[in-house]
């Protein structure tokens, strides 16, 4: 979808058409119907960077497989699950939202953008066998993972996921596995909500149209320039609120704002690719999620996985990623010269101690994206053992920058999650960084909401208060006691979505 819809002066204007606009947007204009709102997409079509279908992994990340979101604690070889825990909640939050957005017609045809799809962690070997016993034994104490399954026995391991087993030589294995895991594509989600948004009174969505400068106004709020791609008009808007969602694209426009929150920060873009598979025979074998351990100086986020894909309603096979050395901070709109150019003198010596700290990274990094694709293969056999290379073939991923701000010069780059940074009187705000991502993304703008429009989130009781777009949006599922209303409400959004 594309659009040149525009609204002068309006109270907000997005950039970018990603899934943190898209819900942002959404959440804004259900909260304040007469709330105006415009919307500018450098791309011709809405969400084609990082939140495109293929350009991600598409998992609904709740913690369920990621075995990077438990690590080993103590002497007893006892997990941390509080992490797991933390995403699995904000994962229920975009799903309660996006249920609302079904349930009153804002989007249709949930199928179209998130699909059941099992999640499994998956280890060999008898170190990581204990640690999955380990991690098993506490996760499954709590309501939230109540229904993992977990076995040591291969034939059981064979009816979840035949691929990981044919094949394999004899050794310890272990596998967990949740029915309830989801397969996202969070591009399709992105434009049913922008759709939707550029159809409200008083609200507009213009695609092709490139935001190149940031001023803030002498009477409050922001003049924002904007370049039409197809006439190369130069034109001016300006907003009480600007929201920076241009993800790689979201550092140098900060930059550009001057704002003095965004002295010290800086970007280290990391590419990716995907091998992916087609073959109908192959694809029909395999229904689920499967994460393993990281590899070595891998950072977490580039931990392998082989994953079902559902993608305009096509299945396949998606093993990665494979991380790849970059400059460039857009996929789609991207330059090499961005990293260079966002080279500042307020961030240039953390950018330095960061690279020189991290040099196994930079290391690692190039040798990802330089390997072969027999050396690709080699790691996927460790997943499925018997892939064939002529059933595959390798697509790129999207990119994540990820953010560096002074303090980070000691404790590296690849650990550091999304941040949102705003200025002193709130009237502007950007996401930074990259990580977990798209599947929190309704609970990063609620906070985003919750810091610069807090009004909106206390509204007297209506059917478009916070309550009813998110029932749980104030509560506490964790404990045991509210444990059957977790039950519940969880089971009525997952049947809006089609999830049961
Ligand atoms: C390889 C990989 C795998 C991932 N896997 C997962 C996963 O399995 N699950 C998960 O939850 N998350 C995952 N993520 C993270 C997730 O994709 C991102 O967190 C999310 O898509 C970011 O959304 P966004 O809206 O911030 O950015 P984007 O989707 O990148 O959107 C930003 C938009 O801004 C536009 N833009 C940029 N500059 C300008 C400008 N100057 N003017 C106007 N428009 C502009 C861009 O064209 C783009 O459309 C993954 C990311 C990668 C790279």
């Amino acid at each position: 979808m594309s659009g040149t819809k525009h609204v002068k002066n309006p109270d907000v204007i997005l950039v970018g058409s990603g899934i943190m606009s898209a819900n942002l947007g959404a959440l804004l204009k259900r909260l304040q119907p007469d709330l105006k709102i415009q919307l500018y997409e450098v791309t011709h079509e809405l969400a084609q960077e990082a939140s495109n279908g293929w350009h991600n992994a598409g998992t609904g990340h709740a913690g369920i497989c990621e075995l990077s979101y438990t690590p080993f604690v103590g002497d007893d070889g006892s997990v941390d699950i509080t992490k797991a825990i933390e995403i699995f909640q904000e994962f229920e939050l975009s799903k309660q939202f996006w249920a609302h957005a079904v349930s009153t017609g804002m989007v249709d045809q949930p199928r179209d953008f998130i699909n059941p799809v099992p999640h499994i962690s998956f280890v060999h070997g008898q170190q990581q066998v204990d640690f999955l016993t380990s991690r098993y034994k506490g996760m499954s104490a709590h309501h939230f993972f109540r229904d993992m399954e977990f076995t040591t026995d291969p034939a059981t391991i064979r009816s979840w996921a035949p691929l990981l087993i044919e094949g394999r030589e004899d050794m310890p294995v272990a596998a967990t596995k949740m029915v309830a895991g989801t397969d996202v594509n969070f591009g399709a989600i992105s434009q049913k909500l922008i759709a939707w948004l550029g159809q409200q009174e008083g609200c507009g969505v213009a695609t092709s149209h490139r935001v190149i400068d940031l001023e803030e106004s002498s009477s409050g709020g922001w003049e924002v320039r904007i370049k039409d791609l197809q006439t190369n008009r130069v034109m001016t808007n300006s907003a009480k609120f600007v929201f920076v969602g241009a993800g790689g694209g979201s550092l140098p426009l900060l930059q550009k704002s001057k704002i003095a929150e965004s002295k010290g920060f800086g970007g280290f873009p990391i590419g990716g690719q995907w091998l992916v598979c087609d073959k109908p025979e192959i694809v029909a074998k395999h229904q689920a999620k499967v994460y393993g351990q990281a590899l070595d100086e891998a950072p977490t986020m580039a931990v392998p996985h082989l994953d079902t894909r559902i993608i305009d309603g096509k299945k396949s096979l998606l093993f990665g990623p494979f991380a790849a050395w970059t400059t460039k901070f857009l996929h789609e709109g991207g330059s090499w010269t961005d990293l260079p150019r966002s080279l500042k003198l307020d961030n240039l010596g953390t950018l330095i101690k960061v690279g020189l700290t991290n040099l196994p990274l930079v290391k690692y990094l190039v040798k990802q994206g330089t390997q072969s694709m027999a050396s690709r293969m080699r790691l996927l056999r460790t997943y499925y053992p018997e892939a064939n290379l002529d059933d595959w073939k390798l697509e790129d991923a999207g990119i994540r920058v990820q953010a560096i701000k002074k303090e980070d010069g000691e404790a590296g780059i690849v650990h550091f999650g999304t941040e949102v940074v705003t200025n002193a009187d709130k009237s502007i705000a950007a996401l930074l960084g990259a990580s977990p991502g798209a599947s929190v993304s309704v609970s990063i703008m609620l906070e985003l909401i919750a810091t610069c429009m807090p009004q909106l989130l206390d509204m007297p009781p209506s059917d478009t208060t916070i309550e009813t777009l998110i029932p749980t949006y104030r509560e506490n599922l964790l404990p045991a006691e509210a444990a059957d209303r977790y039950f519940r409400l969880s089971e009525a959004a997952n049947q809006l979505l089609g999830l049961l």
